[in-house]
């Protein structure tokens, strides 16, 4: 392991301890039924580990981006599934910068103190998918309100989330003069939405994530729910994306941390043909090849952080550290399986259960193409192909 600083350590054995109130039972049960782990959402806030990222002036730990990413690593690698809260952490970044005062005085002690739950984002639709530029729905300013038609697809955690952040376009495409202009983000109370022009629908998915359509049909939101300036969200979102990509990295090492370990205990304990089946080198270099495929992921991981902590631009490098580190989440997802056989498929192992979650990661919160499409674009140069 990387020398990591006291303070880094400690939270590592804080959140571990926490998540050892939440062994793998509690995940099953909450898997089976499609229920929000509603409890372990809970204890995360009262120990203050969602409020890491918010300075200590709205009664958040006011930490760097590296604290929030070893919280979220040390939930995946406890076995426990960080998805139920990540959002917290990673559109916090939207509200700290462009939010006003005003929303930030309203809102962060309430956020900090577990009173509202900042966890949906709503980004995603269904017709315009990873062309956020082309998204629909539409935000029309009529006096001191704004009117929201429309819908958004995938807005994770909606139904157990007090405010969403949402983009929703305020000028119609053809009036803009650049095609990055005309979205703006809002801050929407849900509690207020749901029932006067906002409704939600779960959509079941392969794993336990609370995703669902949310409908906007003349959703009225004061005026001052805008964050920030007309017509700037995308660039908002934009700028958010790397303390997003890099937390999500983040719990993707964790992840593989998880199946490394579990498959490296297995190999020792399970004996088929009288020995070990970790003796048998077939066994064997498929751990120790994930290992090191973790590890290199693990490092950008890192990398990617300390240059967003010292004020830098890690777009290159977060962008790296998702690609790799869910690449190393899921070979060592499949590595895990292969090693336990038949059992891999038990429930009561979590591996399968693990499995499911972690499937997730080259697909959203941005697929894998698109982050080679960055690169390719970005950093190496080559012609833009979309
Ligand atoms: C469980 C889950 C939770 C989610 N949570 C949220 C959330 O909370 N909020 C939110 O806003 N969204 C959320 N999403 C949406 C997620 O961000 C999108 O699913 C993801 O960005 C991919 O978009 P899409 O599904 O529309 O795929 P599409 O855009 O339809 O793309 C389908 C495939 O085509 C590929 N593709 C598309 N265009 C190109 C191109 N030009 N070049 C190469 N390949 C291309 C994509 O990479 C992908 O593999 C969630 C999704 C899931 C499944």
């Amino acid at each position: 392991m990387p020398q990591e600083s006291a303070e880094l350590e400690e939270i590592r054995r804080a959140v571990r301890a926490l998540c050892d109130e939440f062994p793998g039972e509690y995940w099953r049960g909450k898997d089976a039924a499609r229920e929000y782990p509603g409890e372990f959402v809970d204890a995360l806030t009262k120990a203050g580990f969602l409020a890491a990222l918010i300075p200590t002036e709205y009664g958040g730990s006011g930490l760097k981006l590296d604290a929030a990413a070893v919280i979220m690593e040390e939930i995946q690698a406890s076995g426990c599934n960080g998805g139920a809260a990540h959002a917290q952490m990673y559109i916090m970044n939207t509200l700290l910068r462009y939010g006003s005062d005003a929303q930030k005085q309203e809102y962060l002690p309430k956020i900090a103190n577990g009173t509202l739950r900042l966890q949906a984002f709503g980004v995603s639709e269904p017709t315009s998918g990873t062309d956020t530029l082309s998204l629909k729905t539409r935000a029309v300013r009529d006096g001191d309100e704004y009117v929201i038609n429309g819908q958004k697809i995938w807005t994770s955690r909606a139904e157990h989330s007090d405010l969403m952040l949402l983009l929703a376009r305020t000028t119609p495409r053809d009036q803009i003069k650049k095609k990055t202009e005309g979205l703006s983000m809002f801050l929407v109370d849900m509690q207020k939405a749901v029932g006067n022009g906002m409704s939600i629908k779960p959509i079941r998915t392969m794993m336990n994530h609370s995703s669902c359509e949310v409908f906007f049909d003349d959703l009225r939101i004061p005026a001052d729910a805008l964050v920030g300036e007309e017509g700037l969200g995308f660039r908002y979102i934009l700028s958010g994306m790397n303390a997003e990509r890099i937390l999500i990295a983040a719990e993707c090492i964790g992840d593989a941390k998880w199946f490394i370990e579990q498959a490296s205990n297995y190999a020792k304990d399970r004996n088929v043909f009288s020995r070990p089946i970790g003796q048998n080198q077939g066994i064997q270099f498929p751990i120790a090849r994930c290992y090191a495929q973790m590890r290199a992921a693990e490092l950008m991981v890192h990398h990617a952080a300390t240059v967003y902590d010292e004020g830098g631009n890690p777009g290159e490098e977060a962008n790296m550290a998702k690609l790799l580190a869910s690449e190393a989440s899921w070979a060592a997802a499949d590595m895990c399986v292969q090693t336990f056989g038949g059992f891999g498929f038990a429930e009561e192992y979590d591996v399968e259960r693990k499995f499911r979650e972690a499937r997730l990661y080259t697909v959203a919160p941005i697929s894998t193409n698109l982050i080679l499409s960055y690169l390719a674009e970005h950093v190496l140069g080559l012609p833009r192909s979309y």
